[in-house]
C-alpha cells in the first residue's frame, strides 16, 4: 500500500478547482467570455473583524467571511464553517459550489458559504458562543430568511445554529425561525435533517453502484472523515451490507481486511471522540486510506486530498464525494483517464442542503412534517437529479461532473437570461 502521497501544489486552491469546472461548462455550453465572468464572479463578499474576550480576560481578533456567489435563482444558501484553514479564496469556492448545487436539486436558492479562521477545538463552549454571535451581529445586514441562510458546516452545529437564530431574532424583535438550518428539532430544525448529508451520499453510492452492477455485498469500502458527513455515510453503507474496510478523521484511521463493526466503532467515538484505538482493526494514516484496496471511495472530509500526487494510486472503481471540492482538476482527470468513476459533490453530498431546504419551508409554514416524509421526499429528489446528471452525461459523453456542473450553470444562466442585466 502506498502510505505517502504528495501533497497538493501549495499555490493551487480551491477556487482554482472550481473556476477551471466552470469554463469547462461555459465551452461545453458554448458560452461567451462575459457570461463566464458574470458566474464565476461572487455578487456579495463580506469579510469583518470578531473581537473575542477569551475566559481568561485576553482578547483576541478573528476574521469572518460571508460570500455569496449568485442571487439568481432566489436567497442565497450555503454552511458556515469554523476552520483554522478558512480563508477568502475557499470560502469563494465552497460559495460557487453552493449555487451550482443549489441549481442541480432545483432549489430556489443561489448559492453563499461563511467561514471563520478558528480552531474550534481551541476554545471554551462560552467562547464559541461568543465568536459565533459577533460574527452573525457583524453579517446581520445580508442574512436573514429572504436574503441568506446559514447552515451548519465543517466545525459547526446545531447548536451553532441556534446561537445564529437568536441572535438574528433577538436582532430583530421576534423569532425568525427561518433565517438558518440544521436547527435543532426542538427549535424548528427539521426532522432528519442531521443525517440528511450521510443518506443523500448513500443513496447516490447505491445509485451509482447499481450502475456499475457491483453487488452490495461483494463491495467493499473506505471512508475518509467520519463527522457529519462520514460518520452517517459509513453507517448507512454498512447497514446496506456493503464492508467499509477502513474510516479515518483528523486524529487517523483504522482499517480491518474483513469489514468494520461500524456500530461498535460509533460507539467508540462516542467514548473516546476518535477512530484512534479501535480495538480489533488496524491502524491506517489518511493518506494511505486514500489509495487502499476497496471498491468504493467516500471522500468526506475536506477539499483537495485526491490531487496528481495521489491520484494515479486510487485502487476504488467508484468515488463518491461526500466533501465538497476533495478531487483536484488535476486530479479528476487522472481518475477519468484510469477509468474511475467519480460522482461529484454538488450531486453525492446534496442530501443536507435539500433537507435544509424543507426546514425553511416548514419553518416559513410554521408546519412540520414527519421523518418519513422528509425522508421520501429526500429520497425522490436525489434520484432524480442522479438520473438527469448521468443522461447528461451520456448525451453529451462528458464526466458525472462536467455533467452535473453543465446542467446547474445552465439553470442558473437561465434565471440570469430572463431577469436580464439591470439597467
Ligand atoms: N454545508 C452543507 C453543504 O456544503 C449544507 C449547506 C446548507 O444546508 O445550506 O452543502
Amino acid at each position: 500500500m502506498t502510505a505517502v502521497a504528495q501533497p497538493a501544489v501549495a499555490t493551487r486552491g480551491p477556487l482554482d478547482d472550481a473556476h477551471e469546472q466552470l469554463a469547462d461548462a461555459c465551452r461545453v455550453l458554448g458560452y461567451d467570455e462575459g457570461t463566464m465572468k458574470m458566474l464565476a464572479a461572487p455578487r456579495r463578499e463580506v469579510t469583518v473583524s470578531i473581537p473575542l474576550r477569551r475566559d481568561n480576560g485576553d482578547i483576541e481578533v478573528l476574521t469572518g467571511h460571508r460570500v455569496q456567489h449568485n442571487l439568481s435563482r432566489g436567497p442565497a444558501k450555503g454552511g458556515l464553517r469554523f476552520s483554522p484553514h478558512v480563508d477568502l479564496d475557499e470560502v469563494r469556492a465552497l460559495a460557487m459550489w453552493m449555487s451550482w448545487k443549489c441549481a442541480l436539486m432545483d432549489l430556489p436558492y443561489g448559492g453563499a458559504k461563511g467561514g471563520v479562521t478558528i480552531d474550534p477545538a481551541g476554545y471554551s463552549e462560552a467562547e464559541l458562543e461568543r465568536v459565533t454571535r459577533r460574527y452573525t451581529s457583524e453579517i446581520l445586514p445580508v442574512i436573514g430568511p429572504n436574503k441568506d441562510i446559514p447552515a451548519p458546516d465543517i466545525g459547526t452545529d446545531e447548536r451553532t445554529m441556534a446561537w445564529m437564530m437568536d441572535t438574528v431574532s433577538v436582532a430583530s424583535g421576534y423569532t425568525v425561525l427561518g433565517t438558518v438550518t440544521g436547527k435543532p428539532v426542538s427549535l424548528g430544525g427539521s426532522l432528519g435533517r442531521a443525517s440528511a448529508t450521510s443518506l443523500g451520499v448513500a443513496q447516490i453510492a447505491f445509485a451509482a453502484l447499481n450502475h456499475l452492477g457491483m453487488a452490495y455485498d461483494a463491495t467493499t469500502a473506505a471512508v475518509q472523515g467520519f463527522g457529519k458527513v462520514g460518520r452517517g455515510a459509513a453507517r448507512f453503507l454498512h447497514l446496506a451490507g456493503i464492508r467499509v474496510l477502513a474510516v479515518s478523521d483528523a486524529f487517523g484511521g483504522v482499517w480491518n481486511p474483513a469489514g468494520l463493526d461500524i456500530p461498535a466503532l460509533e460507539a467508540h467515538v462516542d467514548g473516546t471522540g476518535s477512530v484512534v484505538g479501535f480495538t480489533g482493526a488496524q491502524p491506517i494514516d489518511n493518506a494511505a486510506l486514500l489509495t487502499a484496496e476497496v471498491d468504493l471511495l467516500v471522500p468526506a472530509a475536506v477539499e483537495g486530498v485526491l490531487h496528481e500526487g495521489n491520484a494515479g494510486d486510487v485502487r476504488a472503481r467508484l468515488i463518491v464525494e461526500g466533501a465538497n471540492g476533495p478531487t483536484t482538476t488535476a486530479a479528476d482527470a487522472i481518475l477519468a483517464e484510469r477509468g474511475v468513476l467519480v460522482v461529484p459533490d454538488i450531486l453525492a453530498n446534496a442530501g443536507g442542503v435539500v433537507v435544509s431546504y424543507f426546514e425553511w419551508v416548514q419553518a416559513n409554514q410554521a408546519y412540520w412534517w414527519s421523518e418519513a416524509e422528509v425522508e421520501a421526499r429526500l429520497a425522490d429528489r436525489m434520484t432524480s437529479a442522479w438520473h438527469q446528471v448521468l443522461a447528461e452525461a451520456e448525451a453529451l459523453e462528458l464526466s458525472l461532473r462536467a455533467a452535473a456542473t453543465c446542467l446547474a450553470v445552465r439553470r442558473v444562466a437561465e434565471a440570469h437570461r430572463q431577469r436580464g442585466l439591470y439597467p
